[in-house]
């Protein structure tokens, strides 16, 4: 198993469109597997690499018992029919919100060795392949609910415990212009880690973010202390989530 960490809402690299895959190489398939093997141990119908840190187009899925990956993929869509539903996210974990999506859907691209793919997707099988094709773009899926959906989901997501609990700021020498930014720093590369708060120009906040597996404390942003809990989140929000 290579399960890996998921990113949560909050973390840069779920807002930055991914490169196209040029080279089908060992490093692919060795991602191509940590994608499915996090996805089946979270129970996930969905998962793409900008989810696992890697900006690379590629996702893994796993539908009505069709599990599978597509590298590069576009998708056509073949009428005009719409869906409206519950969609979850594995990086908005334990929330679900009523999103329209297109009802049927052609995913073209290839499998980890190079070979041309192509899935024909309807229902869930249609609102994953959309789902995760936005992951590819920097897109979340709150971003296509309408400007009172998305409301009322920003409502529920700031109000989520992982969101307030999973990042706590101990030490903010200037109160943030924007609520999350410092917690936009934790969640950043580790080139940005070590970089100064672009907001007060000082060194970096020591920041608690314990749903990290490493059991090593790393100081700086995103420092991990004394986690009380290896895997997180814990069990039955794991089990809720899809995507
Ligand atoms: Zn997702």
């Amino acid at each position: 198993m290579t399960v890996q960490p998921i990113r949560l809402f909050g973390d840069p690299v779920l807002r930055t469109p991914a490169d196209e895959v040029k080279t089908f190489d060992r490093e692919l398939r060795r991602l191509v597997r940590d994608l499915s093997d996090t996805m089946l141990d979270e129970g996930g119908a969905g998962l793409a690499a900008p989810q696992l840190g890697v900006g690379l187009r590629v996702f893994s899925f796993d539908v009505d018992d069709v599990t599978g990956h597509l590298v590069n993929p576009v998708l056509e869509f073949p009428d005009e029919e719409e869906q409206d539903g519950p969609e979850g996210c594995l990086s908005i974990p334990g929330l679900y919100f009523d999103t329209v999506r297109r009802m049927n859907v052609i995913a073209k691209g290839y499998n980890e060795y190079g070979d041309p793919m192509q899935i024909v997707g309807t229902g869930m099988m249609a609102r994953c392949l959309q789902h995760e094709t936005d992951h590819l773009d920097g897109v979340l899926f709150i971003e296509r609910l309408d400007s009172e959906r998305r409301k009322a989901a920003m409502k529920e997501i700031r109000a989520a415990e992982w969101y307030n609990d999973a990042v706590k700021v101990k030490v903010s020498p200037h109160e943030p212009r924007r609520g999350v930014f410092h917690k936009l720093c934790a969640w950043s590369s580790p080139a940005r880690r070590k970089s100064r708060c672009p907001h007060c120009r000082r060194s970096p906040t020591v920041v608690t973010n314990w749903w990290r597996s490493s059991p090593v404390p790393t100081p700086g942003w995103g420092a991990v202390e004394n986690c009380p809990d290896p895997r997180w989140p814990p069990g039955p929000m794991n089990a809720a989530s899809r995507c």
